[in-house]
């Protein structure tokens, strides 16, 4: 499926974007793979991941990335869309301290803070936002989609950090 390096050696991972509803991840990933956002919130439609080449250490890395339809909603994420996956990016709204407090529920590899350019009705603190990702073990990150700030950052470091763990 994958262009092979000079070791034959093929990267391709699956990284899942989690989440309340509304929080921004289908922005988020249109920010990272397009640079762009919309400004519309509308139910994810079509296509069910992007594909996104990065460059890790000379290596050329796939980074398959998931987007939920909509069906956080009902909280009807199913197995399949977790299936194979080597990373996620549990994503809040930090003007929504009830999509932080839903973080808990989703499963947990990263830990995103998304929105991070409405400073002035923040309800969720850098703090806040820290210590749970301490106290779970996951990186935490703030992130604007509208803004762009942290975006790229976000993906690569999930994307680095498979990495490391499988070579
Ligand atoms: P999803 O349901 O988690 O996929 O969320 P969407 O990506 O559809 O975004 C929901 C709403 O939040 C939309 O109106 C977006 O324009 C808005 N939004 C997403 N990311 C940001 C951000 O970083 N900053 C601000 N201010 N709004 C955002
Ligand atoms: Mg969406």
């Amino acid at each position: 499926m994958g262009k092979e390096d000079d070791r034959g050696e093929e990267y391709l991972f699956k990284i899942v974007l989690i989440g309340d509803s509304a929080v921004g991840k289908s922005n988020l990933l249109s920010r990272f793979s397009r640079d762009e956002f919309d400004t519309n919130s509308k139910a994810t439609i079509g296509v069910e991941f992007q594909t996104q080449l990065v460059e890790i250490e000379g290596k050329e890395v796939k980074a398959q990335i998931w987007d939920t339809a909509g069906q956080e909603r009902f909280r009807a994420v199913t197995s399949a869309y977790y299936r194979g996956a080597f990373g996620a990016l549990i994503v809040y709204d930090i003007t929504r301290s009830d999509t932080f407090e839903s973080v808990k529920r989703w499963l947990q590899e990263l830990n995103i803070g998304n929105k991070c350019d409405l400073e002035d009705i923040r309800a969720v603190s850098v703090e806040e936002g820290k210590a749970l990702a301490e106290e779970e073990g996951l990186f935490f990150m703030e992130t604007s989609a509208l803004d762009a700030t942290n975006v790229d950052k976000a993906f690569e470091i999930v994307i680095r950090e498979i990495f490391n763990n499988v070579s």
